[in-house]
């Protein structure tokens, strides 16, 4: 059996994975130049700052067996269960994971030894394969003019953008965060200590914007950067200039999906962080139920 994973992401590398353990022939085909999706770690000055996802909750048995068998090797670690939130206290939540490579090297680590071909679009479903999996967001999916139901699926979803802003200051001035939800406000959403989340102390906050900004800024990320550390600046109290690199995600957030696990229509599968409550576990559920799927098809 043969399979074409469209998505390098951990939906797609999920899927990809799974099919592989079980002998199924897998190629994935990444348009980026690098494996991650939103997964995403940015290098700068010679440093990853994690410019998508700001960490993970692994409450799913499975993906939290893999996050521990990542910290067995130094992967990822237990960042923090305590968030400030502005204004009003500091919350506790579950526990948020983080990767001192950066988030970007778990998606490197669950495409070591499966075919990967990177800087490759999938512009047709027209391919040579039993079946194909469009590990993506619905409106990217779209291009590729899915059958029916995949597509019904994809028209459903409602994405909302947002524009990260890695702040670099001389040092790090500012009071333990670690990260802050921020509510209420026009411009910013979140603001993490990446310093803090990889373990190095550099003086880096990532700051993720509200989708109102984005969307102002589509055309122009960059320009949205100085509006970031402004409000960054006031929030924390700190009077440095960072250094800014802007960053934007046109399809950053799906709202949350119903209980399907992926969408299917024929020899065509849609996954991805959208079937669900948004975020990288999510995402790493569907690429697997997907696969577990395709492979109870070739046993009936
Ligand atoms: C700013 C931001 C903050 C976030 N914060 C958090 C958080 O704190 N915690 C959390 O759990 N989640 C967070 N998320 C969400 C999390 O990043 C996603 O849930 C997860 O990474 C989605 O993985 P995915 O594989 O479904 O999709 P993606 O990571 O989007 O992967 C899809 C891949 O498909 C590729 N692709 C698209 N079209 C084609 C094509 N035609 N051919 C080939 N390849 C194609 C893309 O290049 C991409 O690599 C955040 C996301 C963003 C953007």
């Amino acid at each position: 059996m043969d399979v074409v994973v469209a998505g390098a992401g951990i939906a797609g590398l999920s899927c990809a994975r799974e099919l592989a353990a079980a002998g199924v022939t897998v190629r994935v085909v990444e348009r980026g130049r690098v494996a991650g999706g939103r997964l995403a770690s940015k290098r700068i000055d010679g440093r990853y700052a994690d410019i998508g996802a700001a960490y993970f909750v692994a409450d799913d048995p499975g993906f939290h067996a893999l996050a521990e068998r990542w910290r067995a090797r130094g992967l990822a670690r237990p960042w923090t269960d305590t968030f400030s939130v502005f204004p009003g206290e500091p919350v506790t939540g579950p526990v948020r994971w983080a990767a001192p490579g950066g988030l970007r090297s778990l998606a490197e680590d669950l495409a070591e030894g499966l075919d990967v071909r990177l800087a490759t679009v999938l512009t047709t479903l027209d391919v040579d394969a039993d079946a194909v999996v469009l590990a993506m967001p619905g409106p990217q999916a779209l291009r590729l003019d899915p059958p029916a139901a995949v597509a019904g699926a994809a028209r459903a979803q409602v994405w909302q953008p947002v524009i990260a802003a890695v702040l670099t200051y001389p040092e790090r001035v500012w009071a333990e965060l670690p990260g802050a939800f921020v509510n209420d406000h026009p411009v910013l959403a979140t603001v993490c200590d990446d310093g803090d989340r990889r373990g190095d102390r550099a003086p880096v906050l990532v700051a993720h914007s509200t989708a109102g900004l984005a969307r102002q800024h589509l055309d122009d990320p960059s320009a949205a950067g100085p509006v970031l550390a402004k409000a960054v600046g006031e929030l924390l109290g700190i009077a440095a200039e960072p250094a800014i690199h802007a960053h934007r995600w046109t399809y950053a957030q799906p709202q949350p999906g119903g209980d399907a696990a992926y969408a299917t229509d024929g020899r065509v599968w849609l996954a991805g962080d959208a079937f669900g409550k948004p975020r990288v576990q999510t995402a790493w559920q569907s690429g697997r139920a997907v696969a577990q799927a395709i492979l109870q098809s070739t046993v009936r």
